[in-house]
């Protein structure tokens, strides 16, 4: 589906895939949140020297004890404490799917979760939820036909047709909300995927149209019709790739930003009647949008009017059926998941069905369960204690800026100024959001997927003309992760990512400070990071640098991303450090701030060596170990091309390697991999 912001949120971790937990019994239900302490010793492999490779250290025993479960394409501390997460809803689920006298919250969430585990009934309906939007499609008989017909499809069907379009903040007036028209219209994870011609990648895509003529097949198309729109389809999309912006030249906000009237579109796009897709979208009468990637509006225009109209009939009916294949019978979330997941990503084995419902739960109706979550697990004293944490990481943050000495008074006074509007969310939103219009039906899973689609669509372009929602977050409040938004500029914690043993309150300072501290000292660098630092503090996109200032700071991040270019990640595939830097600067600058954050809260205090490790070593280590992780190679060739995050070992030892008092620590002498030359510092 179309993200509706240009840029994806700047976020701790990559987005975490399906979650599994793998054990000789079958799972249950979690009555209770399971308890691991955020320094373990069990986790270390005390055999490796910390000055040679720091993340082994720290994680060496985590990664022996851990092997990818099954259903899983990775597995990590973020991932097994989401899973935990989800096994909790799990059983929250099955209680307010079973129980009477249920508020309006706990039918919503208790009868989705049911209506996705009644297998029987989906599998019974086969292809039935699709059948009209197919007999739409297969009646297009002409060109303007099928054209007329996008602006329909855009607006009842999940599918990926041809483009996105949403809306979002403006990223020069963040104050208002405007129509965004992005690139999309690919089945595959990014546009490279059509274009390298390494034989991996040719392989990939004979997979990719094998997949397609499958899916196809199982809606009654012949062998022959289905290999006919499967050749089309890797043929339009290849054309879209092509002219698609790389990942890399989309972290440039002003090279997504292109302010123009509908009419000027309809000059760019003669074919598509825009006032009539904006009206059906429920946005009628749009005067201006951002059309972030015009070349590629052009290359729709020329697909649009140049290929067989057959050709884009059977695009139409791949997108819309893969769209849906996971809500349909078993048969297409096979297809979808053989290729998806085992295929592109070497998942061996499908995931139980509490976990495929649990997220879609989560997904359709995540403020929902949410509220249920965090009644449960989240404390008044957790909430209190990470908002002190985050403010005196701020406080560490103003310190750093105050004192740095390549950046000019003026460019500190706007950097200041910024962090000071900085706004802190923790755990959840202060308002939650009204689900009551949404119809969920106990037996209709299909159903319910299609409506909380249509509602969520609604919901975005009922926005235009609205004040901003400053209240509104970007994730559930279950989510084991956390994100910055340059246009909103606030930095976002939820209450998933601030438990054991990420945040664990039975510890002391040492690992907390490491862990969490480091994760919001995290969110708060991108703030300034190379993409972050082009916003103001009302979150416009705005030059607020000296021409000086801007250099020294280019200076600075290329260190970073010399240095992380040299790191592997698979094969002879290296870190893309100009996708990842974003995230490396985060994660340096993150750290130094928890570290400060931790000396200054902790002064005064007598701290004492527990287990033969000093305080400082504790810090480290707990820092360090949020990071373990296990991948599968397959996994990790379409990371490199596509998660601006680094892969864990590099995430803890680039940053240690250019931090001093970590090496002081250690006592790691120069000439040793944990002391990288130069020191590359930017916050
Ligand atoms: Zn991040």
């Amino acid at each position: 589906m179309f993200v509706k912001r240009l840029f994806a949120l700047a976020c701790v971790c990559a987005a975490l895939g399906a979650v599994a937990q793998q054990s000789a019994q079958p799972a249950q239900p979690l009555t209770a949140m399971p308890y691991s302490p955020s320094l373990d010793l069990t986790n270390m492999d005390k055999s490796v020297d910390p000055c040679v490779d720091f993340y082994k250290y720290a994680c060496g025993g985590w990664i022996k004890n851990n092997p990818i479960p099954a259903d899983q394409a990775s597995w990590s501390v973020y991932a097994k404490l989401a899973t935990e997460n989800q096994q909790f809803l799990w059983g929250i689920l099955e209680e307010d799917a079973k129980m009477t006298n249920r508020t309006p919250v706990q039918q919503k969430v208790g009868d989705y979760f049911e209506s996705c585990m009644n297998t029987a009934a989906i599998d019974a309906a086969g292809d039935k939820p699709i059948l009209p939007g197919l007999a739409k499609i297969d009646a297009l008989k002409t060109r303007a036909q099928v054209i007329a017909a996008l602006s329909s499809l855009h607006h009842e069907y999940g599918g990926a047709f041809f483009f996105g379009a949403g809306t979002g903040q403006d990223s020069v007036d963040s104050s208002l909300m405007i129509v965004e028209l992005g690139s999309g219209g690919l089945g595959l994870p990014d546009r490279d995927y059509y274009l390298k011609t390494d034989a991996k990648s040719v392989r990939l895509r004979e997979q990719y149209v094998a997949y397609i003529e499958q899916l196809l097949q199982l809606t009654g198309e012949s062998a022959e019709q289905a290999k006919a729109d499967a050749t089309a389809t890797l043929k339009i999309e290849t054309a879209l790739a092509t002219a698609s912006l790389t990942r890399v030249q989309r972290r440039d906000p002003h090279a997504t930003y292109h302010m123009m009237t509908v009419a000027e579109l309809q000059k760019l796009a003669p074919s598509i009647n825009w006032e009539m897709f904006f009206k059906v979208q429920g946005a009628p009468g749009v005067a201006k949008l951002n059309v972030s990637q015009p070349e590629f509006v052009k290359a729709v225009e020329s697909e649009l009017t140049t290929e067989d109209v057959a050709a884009l009939r059977g695009y139409l009916r791949f997108h819309l059926v893969t769209a849906a294949a996971g809500s349909l019978a078993h048969p297409f979330e096979q297809a979808n998941f053989d290729f998806f997941s085992k295929t592109l990503r070497g998942v061996p084995a499908m995931p139980p069905r509490w976990k495929t419902c649990t997220r879609a739960v989560d997904r359709s109706l995540g403020e929902a369960l949410g509220q249920e979550f965090v009644a449960r697990t989240f404390t008044a004293e957790t909430k209190a204690r990470t908002r002190l944490m985050t403010e005196q990481i701020e406080t560490a943050m103003q310190h750093e800026i105050e004192n740095l000495d390549w950046m000019s008074p003026e460019t500190k006074t706007e950097a200041l100024r910024k962090l000071h509007a900085i706004r802190n969310k923790i755990g959840y939103p202060d308002k939650w959001r009204d689900y009551s219009t949404l119809e969920v039906k106990r037996d209709d899973y299909a159903g319910n997927t299609m409506r909380s689609f249509r509602f969520a669509q609604a919901r975005q372009w009922n926005k235009l003309g609205k004040p901003v929602d400053l209240n509104e977050w970007g994730m559930t409040p279950p989510t084991v992760n956390a994100y910055f938004n340059p246009q909103m500029n606030d930095i976002n914690f939820p209450a998933g990512v601030l438990q054991p043993p990420l945040y664990d309150p039975k510890l002391d300072d040492a690992p907390n400070y490491g862990q969490t501290g480091a994760t919001i000292g995290h969110e708060l660098t991108h703030a300034f990071d190379d993409e972050g630092r082009q916003f103001d503090a009302k979150g416009n996109l705005r030059d607020w640098w000296t021409p000086t200032d801007a250099k020294s700071f280019e200076e600075r991040i290329n260190c970073v991303r010399d240095q992380y270019a040299g790191y592997t990640i698979v094969d002879d595939i290296h870190i893309q450090s100009k996708l990842t830097i974003g995230e490396d600067v985060a994660d340096l600058g993150g750290t130094l701030l928890a570290y400060i954050a931790w000396k200054k809260e902790t002064a005064g205090q007598t701290l004492t060596s527990v287990d033969g490790f000093t305080p400082d070593q504790r810090f480290w280590v707990g820092m360090a170990q949020w990071a373990c992780e296990n991948d599968r190679p397959e996994n990790l060739r379409v990371s490199a091309m596509t998660n601006p995050h680094s892969p864990g070992f590099a995430r803890i030892n680039g940053v240690v390697s250019n931090i001093p008092q970590f090496q002081q620590a250690f006592g790691c002498k120069a000439g040793q991999p944990m002391v990288h030359t130069p020191t590359c510092k930017v916050w």
